[in-house]
């Protein structure tokens, strides 16, 4: 954190300007949760570097309560995968308050593991041995995400299990009505115990950014739970985080989120950043007022909205020519008409599904013949995906197959190891490390076939 620069400045600029909101409540049904002081309002940013920014109260201790929901959820998906924990708990918006008494009818499973009734089953779904105590794993896996050891507000947590027979119903429901062989008084006691753990905004800012960073805890790089996981998890929050306001949430602010009722409130920007916002005061869905607010002109004023701007990379082709036009042509008019046969497609950047096709396209469209070969210049080129590897070798394979020549310039192994490239693309590429070489050796070839 430093003590000023751009991002601070916006996160300062955002709590002077919904400080002042008075409207909201604290949540009251839990008796501890109203000795929060209304006037804390803190909020967190931490970018995929690992960098953290904050303003306010983000240093102020409080419990998580339903913003443990994902991370709970993350930690069955990753012991049971997707189907075993889908079986017991949906991923469908249930449009109702967090703590509806509503089960799916011919099934008994609650609706996702957002709302309570989800997050009870999803709590009884973590595995736990006498050696290591379901809480005591979903202790240490918070603390992973946090990338600190986090422990329990002991107040809070005896204030909720004296009034939470709300939960408790909900609990003996699940047991009614479904097949899973949930103790409902441990699995509540544990629900109650997560609601509990203490973190800052800070806590939640890097917890919600290394769901955002594919698992990886940005600034522990400590790996916590598969980018798989992750990726399933921040669809959840996106559909379901925010009760029966996640359409709205997801319309006007347009990032997965989470909230909870001591004031809590996390956003997710996938491979971008995450989110934190602290005030106790909530709307009656039980979403921070300010937070809400804060969060709401941050993604309007920095562009957040995921749907907006689905990362549109830059310009990845750069270059798709012949060879007769560039400086290095020769002069000679019988070589030039061999360079004019020879395609050029220059690709810079992080290679990707979205980048990969445009270089395809570009190897498509580029040479005047079909019968001319191509170069595929990938100096510039930072990376590629699986994705973008597999389609681009089976653009060379194709190339091959409608028998044009091609060259790649690929001082930096980026088209992947040899033995792969000729597996795939069922010949060996000529690699080259200067783009002159690479045309050279075409032109000589479409001058001597044989
Ligand atoms: N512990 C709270 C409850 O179960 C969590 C609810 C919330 O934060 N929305 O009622």
């Amino acid at each position: 954190m430093t003590a000023s620069d751009a991002v601070t400045d916006a996160l300062r600029e955002l709590h002077a300007r919904f400080a002042g909101m008075r409207g909201g409540e604290r949540a009251d049904y839990i008796p501890e949760l109203t000795r929060a002081d209304p006037d804390d309002f803190g909020l967190a940013l931490v970018s995929m570097d690992g960098h953290c920014y904050s303003a306010g109260e983000a240093d102020v201790p409080f419990t998580m309560q339903s913003v443990s929901k994902p991370f709970v959820y993350a930690l069955a998906l990753s012991s049971l995968g997707l189907d075993e924990v889908g079986r017991w708990v949906g991923a469908e918006p249930s449009g109702e308050a967090f703590n509806a008494i509503s089960l799916e009818p011919r099934t008994g499973r609650p609706a996702n593991a957002m709302v309570n009734a989800g997050a009870i089953v999803t709590t009884a779904l973590v595995p736990g041995t006498p050696d290591l105590p379901a809480f005591d794993r979903i202790l240490i896996c918070l603390s992973r995400f946090a990338g600190r050891r986090l422990d329990v507000d002991e107040e809070v947590y005896v204030s909720e299990a004296a009034t939470g027979d709300r939960n408790r119903a909900l609990a003996y429901l699940i047991r009614s009505t479904g097949t899973l062989d949930v103790d409902p008084v441990a699995a509540v006691d544990t629900y109650f115990r997560q609601c509990s753990v203490r973190v800052t905004a800070v806590d939640l800012a890097v917890m919600a950014a290394t769901l955002a960073h594919g698992g990886v805890n940005p600034i522990t790089s400590e790996s916590v739970v598969s980018p798989a996981v992750a990726a399933q998890v921040l669809a959840v929050m996106a559909t379901c985080g925010m009760y029966n306001a996640s359409g709205d949430w997801l319309l006007r602010v347009g990032l997965p989120a989470k909230s909870g009722v001591s004031g809590g409130l996390i956003a997710a920007g996938p491979a971008r950043f995450g989110l934190a916002t602290y005030s106790p005061l909530l709307d009656p869905a039980g979403t921070s007022v300010r937070g809400h607010a804060a969060l709401g002109a941050l993604s309007e004023r920095l562009g957040l909205h995921l749907m907006r701007n689905p990362a549109l990379p830059g310009s990845t082709v750069t270059l798709a020519t012949t060879a007769d036009v560039l400086p290095s042509a020769p002069a000679s008019r019988q070589e030039r008409a061999l360079h004019e046969r020879v395609g050029i497609v220059a690709a810079q950047g992080a290679l990707d599904f979205t980048a990969a096709e445009r270089v395809l396209y570009a190897m498509d469209e580029s040479g005047p013949e079909q019968t001319g070969s191509v170069v595929l210049d990938l100096r510039e080129v930072t990376g590629a995906d699986s994705v973008a590897l597999t389609l681009l070798h089976a653009g060379l394979a194709r190339l091959a197959e409608d028998g044009r020549r091609a060259a790649v310039v690929d001082p930096g192994n980026r088209l992947g190891p040899p033995d792969l490239v000729r597996e795939r693309t069922g010949q060996d590429l000529p690699r080259y490390s200067t783009r002159e070489e690479a045309v050279e050796r075409c032109a000589q070839a479409l001058a001597d076939p044989g």
